[in-house]
């Protein structure tokens, strides 16, 4: 590991001075990061540590939704007796992710700026990787696939954004507060990542010295109706394979409204509106649902090694969409 100063700035402007350092980096529950820094993928000069700012809270809005602090703990995101109640694909995403020891440290900032699990980023044996050094060229491609992205891919990178919770937080319209040395802004959750195109190694809408300060969860009619489900290798302890995020607003057995977004199967966290589309004004039955799936896929672009992908993703759509409109 690369040697590193450390500071615990006690307020946010301290904060904002300390991560606009170049070379600063922040760190909040250290479980995405410090393996990062053992492998030598991450070299930052100096790491901030967050936790001393008090952003722990889950607080009722004025609007009627949620702001939930950058250093909560998706353990307590997750068992949030009104994440349970209102926002159940949230809670089911957190805890479908990682392992309770790790849930219990990562921070909803930390997981919404997780990197990328792709084996060859997080190789330095390996020197073709755009996204750890841009211009290097991508050994996923003509590599072993078998978790990469089908969807949202470019000719300089294929790997898949990995986090269950922003899957959940796209389909709830979530949005992100930042507070940076140009002053705060809030970014909807689904404008955060961004799509590797010709720059793999620009992941977000951050800039250098941005802090994530908090999401609001907008209170929407159809949270409450909300199902996440997640394919992976092992029961637990794995990343997704494919999951799905669902939810929907039902006026009797009509679909009125429906959010559809998914995880392991793309660049980013992947909104489907023409799913979506294709659902609104319906009827909730199991055959809208695959018809639903059939187009959220069609853009797929599987290569030798992941085509399986197109067809687990369907099917774990139609299940959590069947879940969330009540016909599982
Ligand atoms: C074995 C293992 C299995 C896992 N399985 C899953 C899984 O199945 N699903 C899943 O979703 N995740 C999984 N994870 C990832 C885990 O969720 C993330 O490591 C965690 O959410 C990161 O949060 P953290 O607070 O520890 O972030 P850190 O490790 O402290 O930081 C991660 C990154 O975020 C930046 N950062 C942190 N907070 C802020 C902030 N407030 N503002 C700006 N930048 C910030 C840091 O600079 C760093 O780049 C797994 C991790 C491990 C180690
Ligand atoms: S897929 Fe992206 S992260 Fe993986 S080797 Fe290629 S450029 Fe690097």
């Amino acid at each position: 590991m690369n040697p590193f100063g450390y500071v615990r700035p006690a307020h946010e402007a301290a904060a904002l001075d300390a991560g606009s350092e170049p070379d600063s980096q922040f760190i909040a529950g250290g479980t995405g990061l410090v393996d990062l820094l053992r492998l030598g993928v991450e070299k930052p000069a100096r790491l901030v540590d967050l936790n001393a700012l008090g952003w722990d809270k889950i607080e009722p809005t004025q609007e009627g939704g949620l702001y939930v602090g950058a250093l909560v703990k998706n353990s307590d995101l997750a068992w949030h007796p009104e994440v349970q109640r209102r926002y159940p694909v949230l809670s089911e995403a957190l805890l479908a992710g990682a392992s309770p020891q790790l849930r219990n440290m990562a921070s909803v900032g930390g997981n919404l700026l997780q990197r990328t699990r792709c084996g060859y980023f997080r190789d330095v044996g390996v020197t073709e990787c755009n996204k750890r050094t841009p211009g290097s060229g991508c050994a996923a491609l003509g590599g072993y696939v078998r978790m990469h992205a089908v969807l949202g891919g470019s000719e300089h990178c294929i790997a898949v954004h990995p986090s269950d919770m922003c899957v959940a937080l796209v389909a709830l319209d979530a949005v992100v507060h930042v507070r940076g040395p140009t002053g705060a802004r809030i970014v909807p959750v689904a404008e955060f990542h961004v799509a590797p195109g010709a720059h793999p190694e620009v992941e977000t809408v951050l800039a250098r010295g941005d802090i994530v300060v908090g999401i609001t969860l907008p209170p929407t009619p159809f949270a409450r109706r909300s199902a996440y489900v997640k394919a992976r290798d092992r029961a637990s302890y794995a990343f997704a394979l494919a999951s799905a995020a669902a939810a929907m607003h039902l006026e009797g057995a009509v679909i009125r409204e429906a959010r559809v977004a998914f995880g392991g199967i793309a660049t980013k966290p992947w909104r489907s509106k023409e799913a979506e589309y294709v659902m609104r004004g319906e009827p909730a039955t199991r055959a809208l649902f695959e018809r639903a799936a059939e187009v959220a896929l069609r853009e797929a672009r599987p290569r030798s090694g992941n085509e399986f992908k197109v067809a687990l993703a369907q099917r774990v759509l139609v299940r959590a969409l069947s879940r969330a409109g009540g016909i599982a």
